[in-house]
């Protein structure tokens, strides 16, 4: 219960910033994300609406719902809303994402099945129990280091490439042991748990690489390398959002690594490993918490745009009306299509699932919308953004009086003024913002793959029998 209790000192091995850290509570990096994802646990000390009580009257968050119905689903999605609200979007990956997998993985979890020393089903049941019984934050490792796209992780390891992947070094009566690496983990040095598995597309030699497995954090010989921080510390006037919503991203080396038999959800088997993220209900229901995350970011930089235009005067000109217009129709487009998601789902078995087609159609555009409101805010603020001093001068006696009758309008002060670029800045310029654009165009895998089995998968069925119909009467009318 590290991430809870805010102790994450507990033997994990993290590498940041050239060192390995010997006390991550002592590094503000640390501190002010480990305090954005702890908001999710105060929302469940103190809003009672983000909790329901099981039969045997103990409280659990609603992240853990098995949905039965549409209204089960609109339940959970007004707490992810709630959640995500807390960092207007800027963390992905809060405990909310896999706990959205997690609530429903014991009812589909029959597909990892059993094998002569192992029974993946059982794991699968007991460890998601576990995890919502204590609340746990798991954060999760999926895409391998695409070190030569052109060779197969098997041919690669017999290359002398021992991390390419995650692979089986050894085999023991009560586990294996694991080496390898996975390419990024957000979140990964903040996390309870991590949950690794591959995406599909192993081949049948790379068995030794098909694995779905969890382990505590701070396990022997999990190295969590970070990457360079985007924290701009200071004052946080300046940096209103650099300043606090670092989501740390990790590449996760296993140095020989030893996985119980209990954790184990996939070992050995390339069918199961290919087939374990949409067989085991994570990919749809995860889907689910990211796309309204994504829906309350997109409101976000919505608001940024609508504002600036605002404040800046520039709501006159034509343009800019309909440039404001196109962005409140992509915000409206989106969250329409989040509640389709909900409503036009169906039963799997014993779970309500939301619309995975409409899902993939919001996570698509999102990428899109996204950008083109960053393109409106760099727009209307470049010029008078880059013209922002430092806050503190606006308390400087020598020049704080022109500062501040210079930069105040009509329309707005000149403290609100800079406060409103310093967030247009930060979003669209700082290292930051083009993190969290990078995260919105790439996290939810590669853009062009989403469109190409949104279209195999696309239900076509009412247009073509209009097609036939219309053909039919053209060649009835012929004859
Ligand atoms: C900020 C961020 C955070 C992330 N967090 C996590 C996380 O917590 N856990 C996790 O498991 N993963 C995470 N991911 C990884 C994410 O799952 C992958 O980035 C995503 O699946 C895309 O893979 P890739 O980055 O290797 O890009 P690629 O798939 O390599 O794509 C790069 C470019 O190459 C093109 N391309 C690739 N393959 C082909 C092809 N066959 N044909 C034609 N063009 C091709 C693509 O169109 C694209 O333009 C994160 C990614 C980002 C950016």
């Amino acid at each position: 219960m590290t991430t809870k209790n805010g102790k994450l000192n507990d033997g994990r091995t993290i590498y940041f910033d050239g060192r390995k850290i010997e006390d991550l509570s002592s590094e503000i990096t640390f501190s002010k994300t480990l305090e954005v994802i702890q908001r999710y646990y105060k929302l469940r000390e103190n809003d009672p609406s983000v909790s329901f009580t099981d039969d045997n009257g103990k409280s659990i968050s609603k992240l853990f719902i098995k949905p039965r119905t549409s209204e089960d689903l609109i339940e959970k999605r007004q707490v992810y809303e709630k959640i995500a609200r807390e960092s207007c979007g800027m963390l992905g990956r809060t405990p909310d994402f896999m706990d959205a997998g997690l609530a429903v993985l014991s009812e589909y979890a029959s597909v990892l099945g059993s094998d002569s020393r192992r029974d993946y089903f059982e794991n699968a049941k007991n460890w998601s129990k576990m995890v919502a019984a204590e609340d746990l934050f798991v954060s999760h490792a999926i895409q391998n280091p695409q070190v030569d796209r052109s060779k197969g992780l098997q041919e690669l390891l017999a290359e002398g490439n021992e991390f390419a992947g995650v692979w089986i070094k050894e085999e023991r009566e009560d586990g294996v042991v694991l080496r390898g690496s996975k390419q990024v983990n957000t979140l990964a040095p903040f996390a309870d748990q991590l949950l690794v598995f591959n995406l599909p597309g192993l081949s049948a030699v790379d068995d030794k690489f098909a694995l779905a497995f969890w382990l505590p954090l701070n396990v022997e010989s999990l190295k969590v390398v970070c990457r360079k921080s985007t924290l701009r510390t200071g004052d946080l006037r300046d940096h209103p959002l650099a300043n606090s919503f670092d989501e740390l991203d990790a590449f996760l080396i296993f140095d020989d690594v030893f996985v119980p038999n209990e954790n184990l959800l996939v070992c050995g088997n390339v069918e199961k490993s290919n087939a374990f993220f949409e067989e085991s209900g994570l990919f749809v229901h995860t889907a689910h918490q990211d796309e309204v995350r994504g829906a309350v970011k997109l409101e976000f930089v919505t608001a940024i745009a609508v504002g600036l235009a605002e404040k800046l005067g520039l709501t006159e000109f034509l343009r800019v009306q309909e440039m404001l217009g196109s962005l409140t129709v992509n915000l409206e487009l989106i969250r329409a299509a989040v509640v389709a998601s909900e409503v036009t789902g169906h039963m799997e078995g014993t779970i309500y699932t939301p619309n995975m087609q409409t899902l993939l159609a919001v996570r698509s555009s999102l990428t899109k919308y996204y950008d083109e409101a960053l393109a409106a805010i760099a727009e209307f603020s470049s010029g008078s953004a880059v013209g922002i001093p430092d806050f503190k001068q606006f308390e400087n006696a020598d020049i704080a009086d022109i500062l501040k009758s210079s930069l105040t309008s009509s329309l707005v002060s000149a403290e609100e003024r800079a406060l409103l670029l310093n967030l247009a800045w930060d979003v669209t310029s700082e290292a930051f913002g083009q993190r969290q654009r990078t995260y919105e165009l790439l996290h939810g895998g590669n853009p062009m793959f989403i469109k190409i089995g949104h279209w195999r998968s696309e239900d076509l069925s009412a247009g073509n029998e209009m097609i036939t119909k219309v053909l039919e009467d053209a060649k009835k009318a012929k004859n």
